[in-house]
């Protein structure tokens, strides 16, 4: 390698020779950076999404390839963020696969001080029983004044910013249709 090349490798000799004052063009490169690609360039399909941490709903970009998520980054085409993400949406590839992500349903039962692994089904069995029974045993025809109101004031539910449009709309359809009045967001809190 002559003293020429030799000096070419030096980014502030590159600027020089080729008079580019503010380094942002070809002089900022090496040959490693030269051939570098985003991790994204593998991905077979985009799909459109919305950011689930917080009330904004920043637009992503979910990068997939081969049914696996390879990155999500912000979507310029979204009217609210235009591309941007704030440091916990930019975080949100981790949230589908970080390692410290439970897989499995954690149930502790009334006094107990452990947890036990339960199977979804079993689960959703168990939700399902308690709301039945908490209806019925609170289900009210008529208030105190003898207005009807069909409901029950025994349940409630408080849904979390991450919840998206879809959820919430189904949320409410359901626990409507269950006579359940109590429905709220922390997102309005
Ligand atoms: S990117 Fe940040 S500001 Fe935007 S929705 Fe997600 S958490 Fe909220």
């Amino acid at each position: 390698m002559g003293v020429l090349d030799l000096l070419d490798r030096w980014p502030v000799f590159r600027q020089l020779r080729k008079g580019d004052a503010t380094a942002l063009g070809d002089t900022a490169m090496t040959e490693r950076s030269r051939h570098l690609e985003p991790r994204t360039a593998g991905a077979d399909r985009v799909v459109k999404s919305v950011c689930p941490y917080c009330a904004v709903g920043c637009g992503q970009d979910v990068y997939v390839k081969d049914g696996r998520i390879l990155d999500i980054e912000g979507d310029p085409d979204s009217p609210i963020s235009r591309g941007r993400l704030c440091p916990k949406g930019s975080a949100t590839f981790q949230l589908v696969t970080g390692s410290h992500r439970i897989h499995d349903v954690l149930y502790r039962r009334p006094g107990g001080t452990e947890w036990e692994r339960l199977p979804l089904e079993r689960a959703m069995d168990m939700v399902a029983e308690r709301v039945k029974h908490t209806r019925d045993a609170t289900w009210e025809d008529t208030d105190v004044n003898g207005l009807d109101v069909h409901r029950t004031l025994g349940i409630a539910h408080l849904g979390g910013a991450t919840l998206d449009n879809e959820e919430n709309y189904l949320i409410k359809k359901l626990f409507t249709a269950l006579g359940i009045v109590q429905v709220e967001n922390q997102a309005r809190i």
